[in-house]
């Protein structure tokens, strides 16, 4: 079962001073999550997690990560300027791009992050943006094609991706010359990355991945005479949505990936190689409710809840047709007995947040809590129907809340319109 991390009371009191519908993240689970992270890795002592900035770019996010020994993951302008804002530059950003503007290069040069290069042809474009002085620290991205499974059974594999269709990485051939081009122009030390599949829900995605990228690396270093410095198993860790699943276990992982490195790495005096990870939804996922109320409930030919969320504000169920898990506050022990379509107001019809759903009966005026909305949420976010973003608030880990983005205004949604639309609303 999947429980809130705030009770009915606590919204009640929260919804006094900050209307719904709101993202909230829930401060203490953030950090015990990334403790545990860091202790499933602690056995690498160069282990360090980019946090996948994209998935929650939020300022008081990225400080409580940062806190917690988290680099950044940024892939633009916005991001990368957001972590320099926090404080956070350096050998802290690592900077995975694909399509790269030049001005992004020459950001994360100026900050000091790493580049990883998404292509052979972004080195010309950095020697170009950067001035024709490469940074001394690069990475490239792999894409080994084809498709990518792993762990067959009755129900098909656990994981099937198709690497082979994606627009990401380079090929082996490229990368061999990548590294021998990139050590030429007097780059001292070198990274690889990856991300082969999206949100993973088994123990085995990273360690497969990572037996992969280890035994790259012996050949990269054969081919190219250069030895890795850090391998970045990138994201694609997932969380259990659905109640049923089980969820990952993050220890069983790191010792996985552990395996690995200690039977390819370390037999061939590689055991200095750090590893990198660029986590975003399991970082947050679970860490963020989308907090709604029920406004209208329609019976046609189906059972319709209205909310005072929709879509602009999650996308992923109307993009995807993910499922997130809903509680109705206060009607946890209630039997589902009811069937429903929880929708918003756009006038789209995926605008639904659940479809046959089977919940308690839902009144107008209940609290709805939309699970594991931390991660590719808020985020993801856009104006369409005049819709509006909604605030961002953190339920700290002593138990206060804090609004760490206020709630967008039409005022704002007008900003970029001539002076005219300054009303003042
Ligand atoms: C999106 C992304 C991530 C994070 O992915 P999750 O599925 O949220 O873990 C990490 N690295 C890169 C380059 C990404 O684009």
């Amino acid at each position: 079962m999947k429980k809130p991390f705030i009770t009915k009371d606590q919204a009640e009191e929260i919804i006094k001073k900050y209307r719904t519908p709101f993202h909230i993240y829930d401060e203490k689970g953030i950090r015990d999550n990334a403790r545990a992270l860091r202790e499933a890795f602690g056995w690498n002592k160069g282990y360090k997690e980019y946090f996948a900035v994209k998935a929650t770019p939020n300022p008081t996010i990225l400080k409580i990560l940062h806190d917690e020994g988290c680099g950044m993951d940024c892939s633009s302008m916005a991001e990368l300027v957001m972590s320099a804002r926090c404080g956070i530059t350096g050998r802290d950003i690592m900077f995975s791009s694909n399509d790269t503007p030049s001005e992004e290069f020459a950001k994360c040069a100026e900050l000091g992050g790493t580049i990883n290069l998404d292509d052979l042809t972004h080195i010309d474009q950095c020697l170009d943006a950067l001035g024709g002085k490469l940074p001394g620290r690069m990475s490239c991205r792999f894409n080994p094609g084809g498709l990518f499974t792993l762990g067959e059974s009755s129900e098909g594999f656990q994981v099937m991706d198709n690497p082979g269709e994606s627009k990401y990485g380079m090929t082996e051939e490229q990368l061999y010359e990548a590294y021998s081009r990139l050590k030429e122009l007097g780059v001292k030390e070198f990274g690889i990355h990856a991300f082969l599949a999206s949100n993973t829900v088994t123990n085995a995605y990273y360690p497969a991945l990572a037996g992969l990228l280890f035994k790259l690396a012996l050949k990269i270093r054969e081919k190219c005479g250069v030895t890795l410095s850090f391998i970045n198993l990138s994201g694609g860790v997932g969380i259990n949505y659905r109640p049923d699943q089980e969820a990952n276990d993050i220890r069983v992982i790191g010792e996985g990936v552990r395996k690995a490195y200690e039977e390819i790495l370390i037999p061939e005096g590689m055991g200095d190689v750090a590893i990198y990870t660029e986590l975003g939804r399991f970082m947050l996922a679970p860490y963020g409710h989308l907090v709604t109320t029920a406004t209208h409930e329609k019976h046609i030919y189906k059972e319709y809840i209205g909310v005072d969320a929709c879509a602009a504000n999650l996308m992923r169920p109307a993009m995807y047709g993910a499922y997130h898990h809903i509680t109705v506050l206060g009607k946890e022990d209630a039997p589902k007995d009811h069937r429903y379509d929880i929708t918003g107001a756009l006038c789209e019809n995926n605008d639904k947040f659940a479809i046959d759903r089977d919940l308690p009966k839902i009144d107008m005026g209940d609290i709805l809590v939309i699970h594991d909305t931390g991660a590719h949420g808020f985020a993801m976010g856009y104006n369409y129907n005049g819709r509006l973003w909604t605030s961002e608030l953190l339920l700290r880990s002593d138990g206060r809340i804090t609004e760490i983005r206020r709630a967008q205004t039409i005022d704002d949604y007008f900003a970029t319109l001539d002076g005219y639309w300054n009303i003042g609303l």
